[in-house]
């Protein structure tokens, strides 16, 4: 297939896209548009990140339209306010040649009244996150129940934010007849059960392996010590004098640090996390995508989806917690088939998790070395001559002080003249990159003979809850199928917050610790009294971490026994626990 003709779009729709540059079908969209074209058959779809999945579901959306009518005949439902706002956009430039055709976005920290007012002009398609789109329903404002298409866009993260009850209740206004479609870049088991359960014998279609990220984008890794990370975040940067990229922290709490550190050290650095304001958000982003910001520091939520153009690099702090997270973040650069580099920064303890990412992804990383102090200065100095090349000369602006600076320098020759331009900025990486330490991570061989403690016991006495968070227990684990997302999810679901930082996360496999901001202990806690996850009731308790594994039986060191008896006698345990903790 080598063109859109073939696949029955419409000339305004086929017109429209030519304007945008899309010349010929990406695998998903030769896939999808015909079916979607064709047919009300449910649909899930599944291609990697920047692969044009919003033409794909979009173009026949718009095609099967009826402008004639005023009615709201399709809604969208994407996790993110940013995602929104994008497939919006998408949308109208598709559909710029339908005169009549109206899309309105939807979504929460922005004028609940100007949306009303705009949907009560009438719309044809919603594009809406899901809080926002059920307190619209709920008002009476949106009606949605005479649409004929659901669109679940980035479904497994609506899921992992915690929004599964919020689809439940928009789904149940929609007509059984509409066709459901569902788009995710990875199929993780929870969507499979979020398809069984909404859709009637779902067509799969997925481009590609699921599980592959796009082949123009290179993995590699540095590997350093855990305290040097950010040291060696910094040379990565000052190697690449015209990066234009996203670091992904795990926690808003790191990305914040991340991002202040940066600026403070005079990097052309921000945030993008759910504690900014929707106006802040927009003003980062917006600098972002013009490119007056050359690093974004961002949380996964927080750029899930988002359709940067150019990126070079795509830098991962620390590895995801979940394989196919990286996946979503590597999917950021490489899109629609330009280049990109994905790099994370590893300390020795993360190297099963990238042989891991390795297998799913069926790519090998290449491992670099941190570049040297003295590989960051020629790089800059050649930038800086380089810049000195291209730079243009206003001559009326700068004439009439010409005069003057030339008798000032007239001592100079030329040689020494270009090396004292060039050392008044050469100077400060010099200075700061005199004697710097090589960062890359040596094994120390006395280190690989010491004797192996078990792994859990390991990870656990090693690990110190970081300050202003607390570290919880909870009865679930990997046997009960709780994952990091799915535990975030639980946390969003039965507090109602969705802003509650979360710090880390271990999984065991019938247990799990995981970090929370102080502040949202007492409500996590009591949220999770009479709930339940699969049908099983949720213990949930204080950890306390200041008690050293020697002296005191924690959940890791009891053994299994000891943790079925631990279950039977929890409540008679809390008691002594806060004993204990008085
Ligand atoms: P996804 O939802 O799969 O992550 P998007 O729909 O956001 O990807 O598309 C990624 C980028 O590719 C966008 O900038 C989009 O304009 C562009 N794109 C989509 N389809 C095509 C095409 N057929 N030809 C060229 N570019 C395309
Ligand atoms: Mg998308």
């Amino acid at each position: 297939m080598n063109n859109f003709e073939e696949l029955n779009l419409n000339a305004e729709l086929i017109s429209a896209i030519t304007e945008l540059g899309f010349v010929k079908p990406t695998p998903i969209q030769e896939l999808v548009i015909p079916v979607l074209l064709d047919s009300n058959r449910d649909l899930v779809g599944l291609a990697q990140t920047g692969t044009g999945k919003t033409a794909a579901f979009g173009l026949p959306m718009i095609q099967k339209t009826d402008t004639s009518i005023k009615q709201t005949q399709g809604i969208i439902l994407s996790p993110t306010r940013e995602l929104c706002i994008q497939i919006t956009k998408d949308l109208k430039s598709y559909s710029k040649n339908y005169k009549n055709l109206r899309v309105t976005a939807v979504y929460g920290g922005s004028s609940i009244e100007t949306q009303i007012s705009e949907l009560q002009k009438g719309t044809h398609i919603v594009v809406g996150t899901p809080g926002r789109t059920l307190d619209l329903i709920k008002r009476k404002k949106l009606n949605i129940s005479k649409i004929n298409t659901v669109v679940l866009d980035e479904a497994d993260e609506m899921l992992s934010m915690g929004f599964k009850e919020d689809l439940n209740s928009i789904l149940e206004t929609t007509p059984e007849s509409k066709q459901t479609l569902l788009f995710s870049a990875t199929m993780p088991a929870e969507i499979s059960r979020i398809s069984a359960k909404f859709m009637k014998n779902p067509l799969e279609i997925s481009a590609g392996d699921k599980n592959v990220t796009a082949v123009n984008v290179k993995h590699i890794y540095y590997e350093v010590q855990a305290r040097d990370r950010y040291e060696a975040l910094k040379r990565i940067a000052d190697v690449n004098p015209k990066i234009y990229g996203i670091i992904f922290c795990r926690t808003r709490r790191e990305t914040k640090e991340i991002a202040d550190k940066l600026i403070q050290d005079g990097y052309n650095a921000d945030a993008l996390h759910g504690d900014l304001s929707q106006a802040q958000r927009d003003s980062v982003m917006g600098k972002f995508r013009s490119k007056h910001l050359q690093l974004l520091v961002a949380t996964d939520v927080a750029a899930r989806g988002l359709d940067v153009d150019d990126l070079t690099h795509i830098i991962n702090y620390n590895l995801p917690d979940e394989n196919d997270v990286y996946i979503h973040r590597s999917g950021r650069t490489g899109r629609a088939g330009k280049s990109g580099i994905s790099l994370s920064i590893l300390h020795m303890r993360e190297k099963h998790k990238l042989r891991a990412v390795e297998k799913m992804i069926g790519r090998k990383f290449d491992k670099l070395l941190v570049p040297s102090g003295k590989e960051i200065c020629e790089k800059q100095l050649f930038k800086l001559v380089e810049n000195v090349e291209k730079v243009e000369i206003d001559e009326s602006q700068i004439a009439p002080f010409l005069d003057v600076i030339y008798k000032k320098l007239e001592w100079l020759n030329r040689e020494d003249l270009i090396k004292k331009f060039v050392s008044v900025e050469f100077n400060r990486f010099l200075s700061y990159y005199k004697g710097a330490k090589d960062l890359n991570q040596v094994c120390d061989p006395r280190e690989e003979r010491k004797p192996r403690q078990p792994k859990e016991r390991r990870d656990r006495s090693e690990r110190q809850t970081e300050f202003g968070f607390s570290r919880l227990f909870i009865n679930l684990g990997s046997s009960t199928n709780l994952n990091p997302s799915s535990l975030i999810g639980l946390i969003n679901q039965y507090t109602r917050e969705r802003n509650i930082d979360i710090g880390r996360i271990e999984i065991m496999k019938n247990f799990s610790f995981f970090e929370v901001d102080s502040s949202f202990e007492k409500i996590i806690l009591k949220a999770f009294k009479d709930a339940s996850f699969n049908d099983i009731p949720i213990v949930a308790e204080l950890a306390n971490p200041k008690q050293s594994i020697q002296n005191t039986k924690t959940p890791s060191n009891f053994t299994r026994k000891e943790n079925f008896k631990r279950k039977e006698n929890f409540s008679k345990r809390k008691k002594i626990g806060k004993k204990r903790r008085d």
